[in-house]
């Protein structure tokens, strides 16, 4: 049936896939977004379609508005930018879950969170389970927001228990794919830009860290599921927390040589300063995302670094 859903952040990189993946599917779709990381470039082939609406708003101001089921991705994802401006970042995670949820209870709405796998920390437990309540410092430059995330799904938590709201919760690990900024930060745009262009792959400290890279349409896939399942586990709705990610595991120093070598690359690496508590190893354990929503990621890494590499270069080359 056709809905009316709120997608806040809806022209950040997720956003945007998620509006147009939901327009696809024949709802109507309002996307709502401060444009702080988010660009009108990601949604102008959506602007004509008459299901698709454009509010620029702050979601750390309350908003009216009336809908079936609320995406809440707004919150700036690439350390750069939520470091930029920590407070604002704390801001957004904290107030904007509560007006999103004050608009939820209101017209009783569904609303999924895009939570993070920064609620795990720099994790001592490997790989992560949604049962592992994380490492995370509360005072360092990434606790803006790895803490306003965790806050974030405290108030879920107290608003389903209270207010009886219809939550669900989804931990993204780190996710990749074409539609990046160029000057995102993160780690997989940084090092495809940097090897088409031939500048320096900068590694930060000796690359030993780990992380494990989805591609978006899997991450897409998984959240549409997880926002309208209706699973129930000990009698109870299944609203997660549930993780979603690729399992497959990677040294940043092993992705800077499988990058450099698919672009063929004549970029020297480099190392520069490991920026302070940045987590040592990160994996997703997905057992439940398999069990519960049946899912896994498809796309091999090669196939979406790939993908993702055709798009920078046609945009570099472009001088777009
Ligand atoms: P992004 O920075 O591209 O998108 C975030 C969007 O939110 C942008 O369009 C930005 O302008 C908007 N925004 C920021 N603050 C806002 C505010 N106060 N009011 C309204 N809009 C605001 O990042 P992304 O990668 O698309 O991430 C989307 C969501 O998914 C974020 O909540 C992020 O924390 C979460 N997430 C992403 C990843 C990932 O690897 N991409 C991993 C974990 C969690
Ligand atoms: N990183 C790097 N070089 C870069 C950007 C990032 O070595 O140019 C490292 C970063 O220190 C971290 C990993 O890559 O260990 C992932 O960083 P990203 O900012 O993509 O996401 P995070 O998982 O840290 O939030």
């Amino acid at each position: 049936m056709k809905k009316r859903i709120l997608v806040t952040g809806g022209a950040g990189f997720l956003g945007s896939y998620l509006c147009e993946k939901l327009l696809n599917e024949g709802n109507d779709v309002v996307c709502l977004d401060n444009f702080y990381t988010g660009q009108k470039e990601n949604i102008f082939h959506l602007i004509e379609n008459p299901n698709f609406e454009l509010i620029r708003h702050d979601i750390i101001q309350p908003i009216l508005l009336e809908v079936d089921q609320i995406y809440n991705l707004a919150c700036p994802a690439s350390p750069v930018h939520y470091q930029y401006n920590p407070v604002k970042t704390t801001k957004t995670s904290v107030m904007g879950a509560i007006n999103m949820l004050g608009l939820a209870k209101r017209v009783k709405a569904r609303i999924l969170q895009a939570s993070t796998s920064e609620v795990y920390g720099d994790p001592e437990v490997h790989p992560q389970p949604e049962s592992y309540r994380g490492c995370v410092n509360p005072i360092g430059i990434r606790s803006c927001y790895d803490e306003g995330k965790r806050l974030a799904e405290t108030l879920f938590f107290d608003y389903y228990r209270q207010n009886n709201v219809d939550i669900r919760i989804v931990r993204i690990f780190n996710t990749y794919g074409p539609k990046m900024q160029e000057n995102d930060g993160r780690v997989v745009s940084n090092f495809i830009v940097q090897a088409i262009k031939g500048e320096d792959i900068t590694v930060y400290g000796e690359g030993l860290q780990t992380r494990s890279f989805c591609y978006v349409d899997d991450l897409i896939d998984a959240m549409i599921k997880m926002m309208n399942t209706e699973k129930e586990i000990d009698g109870e709705p299944f609203v997660g927390p549930v993780n979603i990610g690729n399992p497959q595991e990677y040294t940043i120093i092993d992705l800077a040589q499988k990058i450099k070598a698919m672009t063929n690359s004549s970029s020297k690496i480099i190392y520069k300063e490991l920026p302070s508590d940045d987590p040592l190893q990160r994996s997703p354990a997905i057992d439940l995302a398999k069990s519960m929503l049946d899912w896994e990621p498809k796309t091999e890494v090669d196939i979406g670094l790939q993908k993702t590499i055709t798009y920078f270069r046609e945009k570099i080359n472009n001088g777009k």
